[in-house]
Order: structure tokens, then sequence, then C-alpha cells
């Protein structure tokens, strides 16, 4: 049983490599089940302001159900996730019990969590300008005007500051992801959160969404990061966790995880999948 080992070892790595700061996500003891499968099985997470947490692990061990949970997409089960300290998908009610959070006031939680998918998501209707200017404006976050100037500052920084009037069809895979990019930013959202933004990229075009990503954690922006990219959580992560069967079975910054010294099973998880 190789797990057998590692829940007391993340115990130990955490003691050794505390992360501080203030929580922008906190997750205790998550669950999720669909029909008779426990695809969650109380799952813990810290995300720090600037912190940038990739999350790896076998295909089917519940990555992309915890990125997914974190802005209530999926809702858990079980447990409990704060954003800046407001438990996600739920509000005290006046006795002080946790009840659903209305469509609206959802909206607005989810307005402070920008999500970037595997499938870009675009709407194929509208250019790229309006593609990222669309939510500031219809939240009130912003007028017009400095909507459509925002989305031309954030195309710059995506590198895409000559196509703001195509539309999406006109882009490659990795354009569109970068745009996708840019749409989630458009809300100056406290915490990014990506599922495997690469896996449906021909490879060529990887490194480019990748470089985007590096940025932006350059940046300090606060990101979780689904990846089967073992140079993206190299590189990039201050924090890698490791999922396996619906648990965090390991977590530490990545020179550890990576290490020699890191548990015998993500190396041989890293050697299958590089
Ligand atoms: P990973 O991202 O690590 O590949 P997932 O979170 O996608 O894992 O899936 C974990 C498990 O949950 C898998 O067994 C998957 O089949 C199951 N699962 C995910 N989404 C659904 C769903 N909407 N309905 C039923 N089962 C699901």
């Amino acid at each position: 049983n190789v797990s057998s080992d590692l829940p007391g070892r993340v115990e130990r790595i955490r003691e050794a490599h505390p992360h501080s700061g203030e929580k922008i996500v906190e997750a205790r003891g998550v669950t999720k089940t669909f029909g008779e499968n426990q695809v969650l099985k109380g799952v813990d997470l810290d995300v720090h302001r600037g912190e940038v947490v990739v999350v790896i692990g076998p295909s089917g061990s519940g990555k992309t159900t915890l990125v997914r949970t974190l802005n209530h997409l999926e809702p858990h089960d079980g447990g409990i996730v704060l954003v800046n300290g407001e438990t996600v998908g739920y509000r005290p009610g006046n006795d002080g019990r946790l009840i659903p959070r209305s469509d609206a006031s959802m909206a607005e939680q989810r307005s402070n969590i920008g999500m970037v998918f595997q499938r870009f998501n675009l709407f194929p209707h509208l250019s790229v300008l309006e593609n990222i200017a669309l939510a500031p404006q219809q939240t009130g976050l912003m007028g017009r005007e400095e909507a459509q100037e925002y989305a031309r500052t954030l195309l710059g920084r995506v590198g895409l500051a000559q196509h703001a009037s195509k539309y999406p069809h006109q882009l490659s895979g990795g354009q569109q992801q970068r745009v996708a990019i840019a749409r989630a930013l458009a809300m100056k959202p406290s915490v990014m959160l990506f599922d495997e933004p690469t896996s449906a990229l021909d490879p060529e075009l990887v490194a480019e969404v990748l470089e985007v990503i590096a940025d932006l954690a350059n940046d300090g922006m606060t990101m979780v990061i689904v990846t089967h990219e073992m140079k993206l959580a190299r590189d990039v992560a201050d924090w890698v966790v490791f999922m396996e069967d619906g648990n965090v079975v390991e977590a530490g910054p990545p020179a550890l995880i990576f290490g020699s010294e890191g548990h015998e099973r993500i190396q041989r998880f890293v050697r299958h999948v590089s």
C-alpha cells in the first residue's frame, strides 16, 4: 500500500516548510461524491496571497473536481471551502447556519475567482476585445470605455495586442487560451483557477500559454493550477500538491516534491507523464 506512509509525510513537510501570509483559499475536509463514487475524500488546501499552487496526480484522482469545488462549479457535499474568508456556495443565515447562496450572490462570489478551462470556452460571436470586456461591463465593475481600455491592456499582457478585433475562430488554440486568460483577469479576481489549461493544445502551442502563466506568477497573481506539465510545476509552483484516489497524499515545495528525496510514488508518476 503506497499511501500508508504518506499522510504523515505531508504533515512533516508542512511543519518544515510553513507557507505564510493571508489565506486566499482555504479548503478543509472537502468531500464530493458522484453516485456511489466518492472522488474527494476529505481534501485540505491552503493558498496564500501571491502563491502558485500546482495540483498534479494521476487521471481520475480528483484534481479537476477539486479545483471546480473552489468556485462551486462542482458543489462539495462535505467540508468547507473559503475564498477570501467567505464560504463558497453558502452564506451564513440569520441563525448562523449555512444556507445556499442565491444566484446573484454566487455570481458576485465567482466574479472574484477567475477560471480558465481546458477548452477555452470563448464566446464565438464576440470579438476578442468584446470577449474580455464583457463581464466587467455586465457586472458594473467598469463602464464600457474603461472595460475596453483594460481589455486592451490585458491583451498586451498576453501578447495579443494586434488581435483585438478578430473572432475566436480566427485564432490558434494557444491564442484562444491566452484570450481566455485575459478574459478571466478582466474581473480583477483575487485568485485564478486553471483546469489543465494546456491539455487541449497542440504540443507546439503549449509553451506560449505556459509563458503567460509564468508571467502572471512573476507578477504575484494567486493561482491554483491543475496540470500534467511537470515543467510548470517545477518552475512556477511555490507549492505542489500530489493527489491520488481523492486524497492529497503529498504536498510541498517543488524542490522537495521532485527532488531525489521525494516520494518514490511521485517519482514514478513523473517518469510516467514526462
Ligand atoms: P482528474 O482531474 O484527477 O483526472 P476528475 O476530478 O476529473 O479527476 O475525476 C475524478 C473522478 O470523478 C473520476 O472517476 C471521474 O470519472 C469522476 N467524475 C468527474 N466528474 C464527474 C461527473 N460530473 N459525474 C460523475 N463522475 C464524475
